[in-house]
C-alpha cells in the first residue's frame, strides 16, 4: 500500500489507530478540540495554507536540511554504512519547529490570538514562542517552578522571544502540573487561543497533526538518499520520546522494505522509575486525553520516568507508535544513557558533530545495528544538536577519555 494511501485511513475519523489514540477530553474542551479538528481538516488541503508552510520551510527554517554520510564513524565502527538527516541544521536547533510553525500557521488561519502550552525541559517552549515570534502571536507558556529553576537558559530564550512564562506552583512543580494549568488556561480562553502540543501526543487531531507536520522530515530523506546512493536505506532509526520526530521519520517510509526502528530510552537499567521505555515496559491504558502503551504506577498512575535526555523522558509514547508495534511494522530498541553518551562523544570526536542526547540515543542504536549488519546502510534522524547538554556531559563524564570509540 502507498503511505499515501495509508494516510488517508490513519487515524480514522474518530482519531483512532486500531485501538489506540481518540480524544477522552473533559466536556468543557470537546467543542475547542473539535473546532481545531475541523479547521484542521479544511486548511490542509488548502493550497493556500500548504505553499505557505513550503515557503515558512525554506526561507525561515532553512529546509530541507541535508542527509550526510558519516564516513569516518562508519569505519570506526566498522559494519554497515552510517548516514544522518540533520535536524540539527533546522532553525532553533531541532525538529520541534516543524511542527509548531504548521501549528502556529493553524492558529493564524484559524484567526486565533495567541498560542499555549506547557513545557517540561523548554525545547517546546522555545519552538513555539519562536513560531508565536514569526507569526506576531502572544505566546503563554506553562512550566513547573522547578523546571523553571533547571531550565533557565530556555526560560530566558522564551521570554526574549515575547512570550509569556507562567510559573506552576502547585504538586511536584513539574510537567504533569504544567499540563493541567495549561488546559486550564486553554479552557478559559479557547475562543481566542489555540493549545499547541508538543509531540505526536493528547487528543485527536494533534497525534495526526503533528504528524503531518513532522512527515516532512521522512520524505526528504527517503528522496535525498536515493538521489546520493540510488538505493533505499536497509535500515532507518530515530529517538523516540513522545514520538514526533520518529513518527515523521518512518511514515513516508511504510510501503518501502525498509527496516525502521524506534530507540527508547533505558535510562539507568530495567527497574521502574529508571528509565522511559514505554514500549518496552509499558501496557495500554489511557491517559493525558488519549489511548496508548503506558507505564504506570501501582495504582495505575503515570509512573515517575527517567533518562539522561530530558526530551524523552516521557511515560507514554504518541499513539501510532504504539499501532506500528502492534502491526510489526516499526520494532522498538532501547538504549541506555551510558550508550548515549559513548555515541555523543563518537560522533562528535569523529564527525565534528555534538548531538542532542535525545538523539545520541538514534546514533548509538545505529551504531549497533551497523555493527551487526555487517554491510548495507542505516540511516539515523538526528533530532537535534547538542549545545544544551554540554555543560551536563562535562560534568558527569568528562570529556569522554573513558569510552572506547
Ligand atoms: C523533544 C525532543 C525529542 C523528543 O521528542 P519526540 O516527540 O519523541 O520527537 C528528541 N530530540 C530532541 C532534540 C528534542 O528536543
Amino acid at each position: 500500500m502507498d503511505y499515501r494511501t495509508y494516510l488517508r485511513y490513519h487515524p480514522d475519523a474518530n482519531g483512532y489507530f486500531g485501538e489506540y489514540g481518540g480524544a477522552v477530553l473533559p466536556d468543557n474542551l470537546k467543542a475547542a478540540f473539535a473546532e481545531i479538528t475541523e479547521a484542521y481538516q479544511t486548511i490542509c488541503h488548502s493550497a493556500q495554507f500548504i505553499n505557505e508552510l513550503r515557503r515558512i520551510r525554506r526561507d525561515f527554517q532553512g529546509r530541507p536540511t541535508p542527509v550526510y554520510h558519516c564516513e569516518r564513524l562508519s569505519r570506526k565502527v566498522g559494519g554497515a554504512q552510517i548516514y544522518v538527516k540533520r535536524e540539527d541544521l533546522n532553525h532553533t536547533g531541532a525538529h520541534k519547529l516543524n511542527h509548531c510553525m504548521g501549528e502556529g500557521l493553524l492558529a493564524k488561519y484559524m484567526g486565533k490570538k495567541k498560542l499555549i502550552a506547557e513545557t517540561g525541559a523548554g525545547q517546546h517552549g522555545v519552538a513555539l514562542a519562536t513560531a508565536a515570534a514569526f507569526f506576531g502571536l502572544e505566546c503563554e507558556i506553562h512550566m513547573g517552578e522547578v523546571d523553571i529553576a533547571k531550565q533557565a537558559p530556555n526560560v530566558t530564550r522564551m521570554k526574549i522571544l515575547g512570550a509569556k512564562v507562567v510559573p506552576v506552583t502547585h504538586g511536584l512543580k513539574t510537567l504533569k502540573e504544567a499540563v493541567d494549568s495549561a488546559f486550564e488556561a486553554y479552557a478559559r480562553d479557547y475562543k481566542d487561543a489555540i493549545y499547541c502540543i508538543g509531540s505526536v501526543l493528547g487528543p485527536h487531531p494533534f497525534p495526526l497533526m503533528v504528524r503531518d507536520f513532522q512527515m516532512v522530515v521522512g520524505a526528504e530523506m527517503r528522496d535525498q538518499f536515493r538521489e546520493m546512493t540510488g538505493l533505499e536505506p536497509d535500515a532507518v532509526c530515530a529517538c523516540v520520546g513522545g514520538g514526533s520526530n520518529s513518527i515523521g521519520t518512518f511514515v513516508p517510509f511504510l510501503d518501502s522494505a525498509v527496516e525502521l526502528y524506534g530507540v527508547e530510552p533505558l535510562g539507568k537499567g530495567d527497574k521502574l522509575g529508571d528509565h522511559a521505555a514505554s514500549m518496552k515496559h509499558g501496557t495500554p491504558g489511557v491517559m493525558h486525553g488519549f489511548k496508548s502503551i503506558m507505564l504506570k504506577d501501582e495504582n495505575g498512575e503515570p509512573a515517575p520516568v527517567y533518562s539522561i535526555a530530558s526530551g524523552l523522558d516521557y511515560p507514554s509514547v504518541g499513539p501510532e507508535h504504539a499501532y506500528l508495534r502492534d502491526l510489526g511494522r516499526v520494532q522498538y530498541e532501547s538504549v541506555t544513557d551510558e550508550e548515549a553518551v559513548q555515541a555523543f562523544f563518537a560522533l562528535s570526536k569523529y564527525e565534528g558533530i555534538i548531538p542532542a542526547l535525545e538523539s545520541a540515543h538514534a546514533v548509538a542504536f545505529a551504531m549497533r545495528k551497523a555493527k551487526e549488519m555487517k554491510t548495507g546502510s542505516i540511516l539515523a534522524t538526528l533530532s537535534g544538536r547538542g549545545d544544551k547538554d554540554v555543560d551536563y556531559v562535562v560534568e558527569h563524564y568528562g570529556y569522554g577519555e573513558q569510552f572506547e570509540l
